[in-house]
């Protein structure tokens, strides 16, 4: 089969396209045929080096959100079956460890991530758990599909799990362009939360109000804070999703209202902030870690997101010859919505 790995850290350049042995199922997997992967930053940053995620072996074979369809299967797998479309959940926990088999697969210390510490969607074919691989509805296609799995996850932990939205109250997100954000908005929307955006780009940002967002704003505006404020009769916001990290970490403090939650849940602009603890606890502000999708609950949250009314964004499409240019688009900033691999 064709795939693109990276043999060695560095620059586009060190993405090649190569043949590979097509994949064969051990009992308990499915090989699937991609149709679409999605691209994440944990492509560049890996590609870049050093690797994060425990486990990483070069060469690499990037992609953690793959959609596609089952074309062979191991000998105890019953479900899925040859034929059917499927996305795929990245996270694949040992099903073995102490924290397995008490059913809490979140803290599971020996997680594989396809894509990330195993080989992923830039290929023609992928290896995956036949309980990692769940059945699409009729009506969603596999480019909407790619673009689920990492980003709805990490919205959902952060604002349904973790930030615990209500109705009523107001969240803040910022950088309206990431996946992440495009679902976010739409979650804390359903919620029945008022949704504040702030960005730099005047395209983005009116992009981000269709999407339902009901207020857009400049995040270099000097009065950003004290509009927010005013937005919400002098309250503060309720919740703030930063995905970006330490370079909105003090904005993301400011806006926030008594008792408010911060909820961290990426760290593309670094990975250390400065913490002014006086304004932490006379404002009761609390500022949590997202933390990893578990197995449980996955599939009941894509049942969610298939039946309501979300609307998935698609940049770009690449075909696989041309991940190192899918890459350098995903790097740009310039995207609204996710960048697809289609082999
Ligand atoms: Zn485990």
């Amino acid at each position: 089969m064709k795939a693109v790995q990276h043999a060695a850290h560095g620059g586009l350049e060190v993405l090649e396209l190569v043949d590979l042995p097509d994949p064969g199922p051990g009992p308990r997997d499915v090989v699937v045929e991609v149709h679409c992967a999605a691209l994440n930053r944990l492509d560049l940053l890996q590609r870049e080096g050093p690797a994060l995620l425990p486990g990483f072996r070069l060469p690499h074979v990037a992609g953690m959100d793959v959609a596609g369809v089952v074309v062979a299967r191991g000998s105890e797998v019953d479900a899925p079956g040859l034929g059917d479309r499927v996305v795929v959940k990245a996270g694949v926990h040992c099903g073995e460890c102490a924290a397995c088999r008490r059913g809490e697969d979140r803290r599971c210390g020996a997680v594989q991530v396809i894509g990330g510490s195993r080989p992923g969607g830039y290929a023609e074919r992928c290896l995956v758990p036949a309980s990692h691989a769940f059945l699409l509805p009729d009506h969603v296609g596999f480019e909407e599909a790619a673009t689920v799995p990492t980003t709805l996850s990490t919205a959902w932990r952060a604002l349904i799990d973790t930030g615990r939205v209500r109705a009523g109250e107001v969240v803040v997100i910022h950088g309206p362009g990431s996946g992440v954000s495009v679902v976010g908005i739409q979650l804390a929307k359903h919620a029945g939360a008022t949704v504040i955006v702030t960005g730099r780009s005047e395209e983005k940002l009116e992009r981000a109000r269709k999407l339902g967002a009901d207020h857009v704003l400049g995040e270099r505006d000097p009065g950003l804070v004290d509009t927010v404020r005013e937005l919400t009769g002098g309250r503060g916001a309720d919740l703030v999703l930063n995905h970006v990290g330490p370079a909105l970490f003090p904005l993301s403090v400011a806006v926030l209202g008594m008792e408010g939650r911060l909820v961290h849940c990426g760290t593309t602009t670094g990975a250390r902030v400065e913490l002014n603890l006086p304004s932490l606890y006379h404002m009761g502000i609390q500022v949590l870690g997202a933390g990893p999708q578990g197995y449980r609950g996955f599939a009941d949250m894509l049942a969610h997101y298939w039946e309501g009314s979300y609307e998935a964004v698609v940049d770009s499409r690449f075909p696989l010859a041309e991940a190192a240019a899918a890459q350098e688009r995903l790097a740009s900033g310039e995207a609204f919505g996710k960048v697809l691999l289609c082999p």
